[in-house]
């Protein structure tokens, strides 16, 4: 069925003195936090809201959490019935940044606050705060790994010995998400220079977002895209040499595209130089096996908590603390934002970033789930 997943916990119950005086703030277990997350589909959004409401949960507060199934309709109408059951805050990871503007308008006709979690909700006034990860750093992030994959960059930063020319393809995320745009100006920024240079080339001449995006991150959409590129500008004596890929499931998709049209099943066989985003354990025992190139972790435990910080601040009426006033015009508003940093993982950091870190075992990495 297409109504989501939906998942809730009871209120903390018992009654307490601090509700029935009026004057004071609302007792923990009295307040309702509405999390509504776009999809189960990519695991990152699940430890998304398992983390987010667990960490609000450890505060006392009741948590009402949605998976919105990728489809815009559903998650309007999780947050429109999140706002008529009365929740104190809503933490929202948009699917489509521009299609909750009347939720939010609603939210705020109840004196709802509202942050933006991770994506920016676009066209509005009504939001209070945006939490997420430098976002243009993680696309400098994502077009440094490939650089380094292909050796015209060392991973220390320095130049590589490699001059080209080399084959890339250039994917793109979703555009109705706004980190996409975000992600792709990043790593533009570090690869355009070879491109001018001509160290790097695109053969499909496919290098604007328009061209590139990958609807809703889709790895099928993404895997199609790939095989039509090899047939429309791979069917000589040319041979791709890496592609920039902004998410892993999107990788997968790009990797099963080349694996397919025969190009081996790893690196040193053949495989071209793909990037990825999410840290996701299928990618980070691909990575493991030299199937992958790299992925960025963005550590969601870190992003978790800080929403529960901000939303702490809010609900105490304090003004939330932000590292950043400048970067996200949302287009009505520069919202104030508190960005987390992430880092490269390559076959030879999963163990000090991922595993050491516990973010993932071992054990996980090894099977891949
Ligand atoms: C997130 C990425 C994720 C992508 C697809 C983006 O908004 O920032 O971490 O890979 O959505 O789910």
């Amino acid at each position: 069925g297409g109504a989501g997943s939906s998942e809730s916990t009871s209120s903390a119950g018992g009654t307490d003195e601090s509700s029935s005086d009026g004057g004071e703030a609302p007792a923990a277990g009295d307040i309702t936090v509405g999390v509504s997350m776009p999809t189960q589909t990519s695991e990152r959004w699940i430890a998304d809201g398992d983390a987010v409401k667990a960490g609000f949960e450890d505060e006392g507060y009741t948590v009402d959490l949605q998976f919105a199934n990728d489809d815009i309709p559903t998650q309007s109408q999780q947050v429109d019935q999140m706002i008529t059951s009365g929740v104190d805050l809503l933490i929202i990871a948009a699917i489509d940044g521009t299609a909750l503007s009347g939720q939010l308008a609603a939210a705020a006709a109840a004196d709802i606050p509202v942050i933006s979690y991770d994506r920016l909700i676009r066209d509005t006034e009504d939001l209070d705060f945006y939490v997420t990860f430098d976002n243009f750093e993680v696309g400098v992030q994502q077009g440094t790994s490939l650089l380094v994959g292909l050796g015209v960059l060392n991973a220390d930063g320095t130049e590589g010995t490699e001059t080209g020319p080399f084959n890339i393809e250039l994917f793109a995320g979703s555009l109705d998400d706004n980190n996409a745009k975000f992600f792709f100006d990043g790593a533009m920024s570090v690869i355009q220079p070879y491109i001018d240079s001509g160290v790097l080339v695109v053969p499909s001449n496919q290098t604007s977002i328009d061209q590139v995006a990958t609807l809703r991150w889709q790895q099928e959409v993404a895997q199609k895209r790939m095989e039509d590129l090899l047939t429309a500008s791979y069917s000589g004596d040319a041979e791709v040499d890496g592609v920039l890929s902004p998410y892993d499931g999107i990788s997968r998709g790009i990797i099963t595209a080349l694996q397919n049209a025969g190009y081996g099943t790893t690196i040193a066989d053949g495989l071209p130089i793909v990037s990825g985003q999410d840290a996701e354990i299928a990618s980070v025992k691909l990575i493991a096996d030299g199937v992958q190139f790299a992925t960025i972790f963005k550590d969601t435990r870190k992003l978790a908590d800080q929403a529960v910080a901000t939303g702490n601040q809010i609900l105490a009426g304090e003004e939330p603390e932000a590292n950043n006033t400048t970067d996200y015009d949302n287009g009505v508003f520069v919202v104030p934002s508190y960005l987390l940093e992430s880092d490269i993982v390559y076959a030879d950091n999963i163990e000090s970033l991922l595993v050491d870190s516990g973010y993932w075992t071992a054990d996980e990495v090894a099977s891949g789930q």
